[in-house]
């Protein structure tokens, strides 16, 4: 292997600058060529691919965003597409990519193993919903914006008598929910893994006003449903004012934190190095804060578990 290419697909995700950074230094580290493709497989196909050198990547690690752009791309779900971008890839002599991304951009990386290119998968997005991974790069950032968010709306909370119902993002994953909620303290946490039990929700707050608590704070995982619509619920159970948060983009931007930044640099040289070995369809993650690589696709067949336990202590903390 002599040239790589590196990509970032789908939704972008703090740390994927660092991990980009990563990526390119272990190939230069290893006097290996790296190539920039920009705006992910689209920009495959159109030949936006440029080589990168050490200072390509200089000043970009503490960088929300991806200084690559990313895109989602039809025509490279089709053969014709990817004819195109294969095309690209034999005009530039790259024979290994590295991808960084969510679910979809893996089945991309793995339809252009099969057709004899091969991929690795950096998991790459604040939803947490990748198995084969703890974590995701862009998570522990997005965690943090919510929480700062939820903290100061609890200020405001805290001064009038009202239920906050605060929408978290996640597609139809649950971490990003319950890991806020518990870091933040919340009074209830509803996510896609857990049927809602509004009776319970409504309970609790019911208690909590009785001992004099004078707001609530109730966590809502956008794959559950509308924050809106819950809060209509409460309302007219309760006949209290209720007030709606949907945090929106806000938790995708941001500098990434350390923990983020630490865990791109660790994937991205990772990363080079299995391409390196000759490995191929291939996604690396973190499990019990050791590296590890799974095949792309059987990795994403499994279903990604909600931790219990986590769910449980929220419970408790909460009563
Ligand atoms: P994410 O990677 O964040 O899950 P998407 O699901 O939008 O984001 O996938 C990103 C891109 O990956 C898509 O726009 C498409 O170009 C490519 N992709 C997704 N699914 C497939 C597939 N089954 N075959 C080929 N390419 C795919």
């Amino acid at each position: 292997m002599k040239r790589i290419g590196i990509l970032t697909s789908g939704g972008d995700a703090p740390g994927m600058n660092a991990a980009i950074r990563s990526v390119v230094r272990s190939c230069i580290y290893n006097n290996i060529e790296v190539f920039g493709i920009y705006y992910g497989y689209q920009g495959l196909i159109e030949g936006h691919i440029e080589q990168l050198h050490i200072g390509s990547v200089g000043d970009i690690i503490q960088k929300g965003g991806t200084v690559l752009y990313s895109s989602r791309s039809e025509e490279f779900k089709t053969e014709e597409g990817r004819d195109k971008a294969i095309a690209q890839l034999n005009h530039y002599g790259i024979d290994g990519i590295i991808v960084i991304g969510g679910d979809g951009s893996f089945k991309g990386a793995k339809k252009l193993t099969e057709r004899g290119i091969p991929c690795v998968g950096i998991p790459g997005t604040i939803d947490n919903d990748i198995p084969g991974t703890d974590y995701t790069i862009g998570f522990d950032t997005a965690l943090n914006t919510v929480i700062e968010a939820v903290d100061k709306i609890r200020d405001t909370a805290t001064s009038h008598e009202r239920i906050y119902v605060i929408e978290v993002m996640g597609r139809d994953a649950g971490d990003l929910a319950l890991w806020s909620g518990v870091a933040a303290g919340a009074e209830s946490i509803l996510i896609p893994e857990v049927p809602p039990n509004m009776a319970e929700v409504v309970d609790k707050i019911k208690r909590g006003h009785e001992r004099g608590k004078r707001h609530s704070i109730i966590l809502v995982a956008e794959g559950v449903g509308s924050a809106v619509d819950y809060a209509d619920q409460i309302k007219n159970e309760l006949h209290v004012e209720t007030r709606v948060t949907v945090l929106g983009h806000t938790q995708r931007g941001g500098s990434p934190t350390a923990y983020d930044r630490v865990l791109a640099g660790r994937l991205g040289a990772f990363s080079v190095d299995l391409l390196l070995k000759g490995e191929q369809g291939r996604m690396v993650g973190i499990e019990h804060n050791q590296l590890v690589h799974h095949d792309i696709i059987e990795a994403l067949d499994q279903k990604r578990k909600i931790s219990k336990d986590l769910y449980e202590l929220s419970n408790q903390l909460s009563i």
